[in-house]
């Protein structure tokens, strides 16, 4: 299992990225890469060949992050030594790397998300629907906090996923220990919400 990390400056002055393969396990960088669509030196005049060059990448920078990834995870000389091949990466939800290593592998990927970039993608589609910081930032942390306590049980996690909504409306018979809404019944705090209590 390996962590994709990415790193992009798409400010059009400097279109600079780099990717890097980060072991699940180990937390230890395994490979990196990076792209340049400019150089200094070749920008005061000097020609391509009279130093070490940092333009490496012609197309725009949105094409540098597919392109990055398939060099790293399907093309990726080190692991090809080792004979090492990425089955799972975990990053970045709504990234166009993961199509572009599927395309490239001849073996099947697996993605997952790791808990940052969930939460990121979730708390991101809220503030689309104009809710307030206070009440994305609640739902954001009760979704991290019903990961960490249904860890490994995916059947549990997922019952506890469909019951955030309910919860934060008042509904908590399906609600677990942890949430700790059982002991004041009705009267149960929402200290993290507004309104200190239920959206109903
Ligand atoms: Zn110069
Ligand atoms: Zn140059
Ligand atoms: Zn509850």
């Amino acid at each position: 299992m390996i962590k994709f990390a990415n790193n992009f400056d798409m400010n059009l002055r400097l279109a600079f990225g780099y990717t890097s393969l980060i072991g699940y396990y180990s937390g230890k960088v395994i490979s990196y890469n990076t792209r340049s669509t400019r150089c200094s030196r070749c920008e005061h005049g000097h020609t391509k060949s009279d130093h070490d060059c940092r333009k490496n990448f012609d197309g725009s920078a949105r094409a540098m992050e597919p392109d990055m990834s398939v060099d790293l995870v399907t093309n990726n000389k080190l692991l090809k030594e080792e004979n090492v091949i990425i089955s799972v990466l975990i990053g970045d939800d709504d990234s166009s790397a993961i199509a572009a290593v599927r395309q490239e592998a001849s073996h099947e990927v697996e993605k997952w998300s790791d808990t940052n970039h969930a939460k990121k993608n979730l708390t991101s589609r809220l503030y689309k629907l104009s809710l307030s910081a206070k009440v994305v930032n609640y739902f954001g942390q009760l979704f991290v906090r019903v990961l960490n306590h249904h860890k490994g049980n995916v059947e549990d996690t997922a019952e506890a996923l469909k019951n955030i909504v309910p919860h934060a409306y008042g509904t908590h018979d399906k609600c677990k220990e942890w949430l700790k809404c059982h002991e004041k019944d009705n009267n149960f705090i929402y200290k993290d919400l507004p309104k200190k209590t239920t959206f109903n």
